[in-house]
């Protein structure tokens, strides 16, 4: 299962009760290679846990929350609502979201945002 826009290798994750109005989907697959994320069908592949996108990441609910908002960060402006939540209820699950924003900067190939920058804004509003 490839990435329709970079042709990486995809993560399939459950997505939290609580999170899946962000997801608009029980399950989601995440691009190890670009981080964007895309509902999928459930039952599609066997899900797998945060950690298996990039070692840096989580596993839990507060991992997936963080991949989730990762696959919002392509456009702050249209988003931010969003991804202030998700982060917020990554770092209460018990994520540092700067940290780990830090490190996918070092590990992600082709992130689809620019890392470094995203990390500034986000710290503005965290
Ligand atoms: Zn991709």
């Amino acid at each position: 299962m490839s990435c329709p826009d970079c042709g990486g290798d995809r993560v399939t994750l459950r997505v939290p009760a609580d999170l899946r109005d962000h997801a608009g989907s029980e399950t989601v697959a995440v691009c190890r290679d670009c981080l964007r994320v895309q509902p999928i069908d459930a039952g599609a592949a066997e899900p797998a846990t945060p950690s298996a996108v990039d070692e840096s990441i989580p596993d839990g609910d507060g991992g997936v929350a963080f991949l989730l908002a990762c696959g919002n960060l392509g456009s702050l402006a249209l988003h931010r609502p969003a991804i202030v939540e998700l982060f917020e209820y990554a770092e209460v699950a018990g994520v540092d979201v700067y940290l780990t924003l830090d490190r996918l900067a070092d590990t992600v190939p082709n992130p689809h945002f620019d890392v470094s920058r995203r990390m500034e804004q986000v710290d503005e509003f965290l």
